[in-house]
């Protein structure tokens, strides 16, 4: 019995021990005093790399650590087990009020927090909280585990250290998220997906040279959706893999649009994920992007993240060679957001670099802002990369980073992202600023 309904490493309960108890006290009468129960998971955040750093035996030290500081909190009517790795869960028994329940969140959060003592050395770790309450709504033990659940990603994903309450809105959230990621597997068959361009501008003479292709969902029922909306999830689901190759293919024909109406050859930029780097058809896929396009391929780039280099950057960096064998550009996108590691901009092979929208937004009002787009700019110089700012949208920012030796910039100043058919025109327009008004 003992066996189980306990984890063997903690002496705590196990899942089958909560389930029990969740599935007595749903099936109980009605309580009669008004306190409530409360379920908390409890993860300890980046707990991998305790066992990488360490090896597993310290790992298993820590878990009994953290074990007994749960139950130190513990009173007679709480419970607490053990669910998964690194994943704890509490029923507290007797908690009067949602404060009382933030208040009991908080204290957990610092419990935690002291740091661990692992072979002489003081290592912190953190934990990440979802709390749920036990609602009357409830019946089964496990939507309270799926809820909980469901919080506690919600808390890592905000970074960790903190907890989230499962509400209403993440209910519905939750919900949406997996309606879309549904409805995304047909997208591409639908023919619901749609390419916007933005000009890449020379801001010396607000020439276009190039655009960035971005992708827009005409979902059936919601309208037209930002990127923002389900890369995420395409991401997570997989579906960003048939997309990504889409996106290709639709650059092909609308390549042939821009030569033939807009009169031109220009750079395109088209967004790939880690994820679509993963798949072993990726260079493949851009082989035959760069054999059906009819344009010279190093007028095409490719905008990767930081995020690529992190899992196998060894990997990751041959397969950038052999694209850039193909003569194909990569550019690194949202550069200074990330884990702006220096070191990546000389270990691989980059060729563009883009500073991100935020360092742009905020050059003019923070001095330390303006001081890391000119060290960008001198360090892409030195390293013979082309530097492109992110999101500018005033004239002031535009001449700033021309000041510093940008020359090349993207955003809302010169256009928005628009459909091909109006990107047609802007070619054969060229760019107008909007005009100042000049206050009398
Ligand atoms: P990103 O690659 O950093 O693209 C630039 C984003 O900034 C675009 O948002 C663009 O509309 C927006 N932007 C451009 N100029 C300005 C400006 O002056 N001010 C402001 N506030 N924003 C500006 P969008 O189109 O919503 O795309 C969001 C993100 O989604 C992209 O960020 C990119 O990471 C991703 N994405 C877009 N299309 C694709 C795609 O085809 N494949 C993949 N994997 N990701 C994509
Ligand atoms: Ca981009
Ligand atoms: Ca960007």
């Amino acid at each position: 019995m003992h066996l189980a309904f306990h984890d063997s490493l903690t002496g705590l309960g196990n899942r089958s021990f909560l389930f029990e108890n969740l599935q007595t006290q749903l099936n109980a009468p009605a309580r009669r005093d008004k306190s409530s129960l409360y379920l908390m998971h409890v993860g300890l955040d980046r707990f991998q790399s305790v066992n990488e750093l360490f090896g597993y035996q310290n790992g298993d030290a820590l878990l009994k650590e953290a074990a007994e500081r749960i139950e130190d909190l513990l009173s007679d009517e709480d419970i607490a087990v053990r669910l998964g790795a690194d994943e704890f869960c509490i029923l507290f028994g007797r908690i009067n009020s949602q404060d009382q329940a933030r208040r009991m969140a908080l204290r957990l959060l610092q419990l935690m927090e002291k740091p661990y003592t692992l072979q002489g050395i003081e290592f912190p770790v953190t934990v990440s909280i979802g709390v749920c309450e036990v609602e009357s709504r409830y019946t089964d033990g496990e939507d309270l585990l799926r809820a909980g659940a469901t919080a506690l990603e919600r808390a890592k994903r905000q970074g960790g250290n903190c907890y989230v309450f499962y509400d209403q809105a993440i209910f519905h959230e939750t919900l949406r998220a997996i309606e879309t990621t549904l409805q995304l597997r047909t997208a591409v068959e639908q023919n619901q997906l749609e390419l916007y361009y933005q000009p890449l501008v020379d801001m010396r003479d607000l020439s276009i040279y190039g655009v960035e292709s971005l992708v827009r969902w005409n979902h059936p029922t919601r309208g037209l959706l930002p990127p923002g909306a389900f890369i995420e999830l395409a991401e997570e689901a997989g579906s960003i893999i048939p997309m990504g190759v889409w996106a290709m293919e639709q650059t092909v024909a609308d390549i042939r649009t821009m030569t033939q109406q807009g009169g031109r050859s220009l750079v395109i930029s088209l967004n790939v994920s880690s994820r679509q780097l993963d798949d072993p058809d990726f260079l493949r896929h851009v082989k035959k992007l760069v054999s059906n396009c009819g344009i010279d391929p190093s007028l095409l780039q490719l905008e990767i993240t930081e995020s690529v280099f992190v899992r196998d950057p060894q990997r990751v960096g041959y397969l950038l060679q052999d694209i850039r064998a193909l003569g194909v550009k990569i550019a690194l996108d949202d550069f200074g957001t990330g884990y702006s590691s220096l070191s990546y901009l000389s270990n691989f092979p980059i060729d563009v670099l883009k500073i991100d929208q935020s360092f742009v937004r905020n050059m003019m009002h923070h001095r330390l802002n303006l001081d890391i787009v000119k060290m960008l700019i001198e360090l892409s110089r030195k390293a013979d990369m082309r530097v492109v700012g992110e999101g500018v949208e005033t004239e002031e920012q535009a001449m700033a980073l021309l000041h510093a030796g940008c020359n090349f910039g993207q955003g809302y100043l010169y256009s928005r992202p628009v459909p091909l058919s109006n990107l047609v025109l802007q070619l054969r327009q060229g760019i107008r600023l909007p005009e100042v008004k000049v206050q009398s």
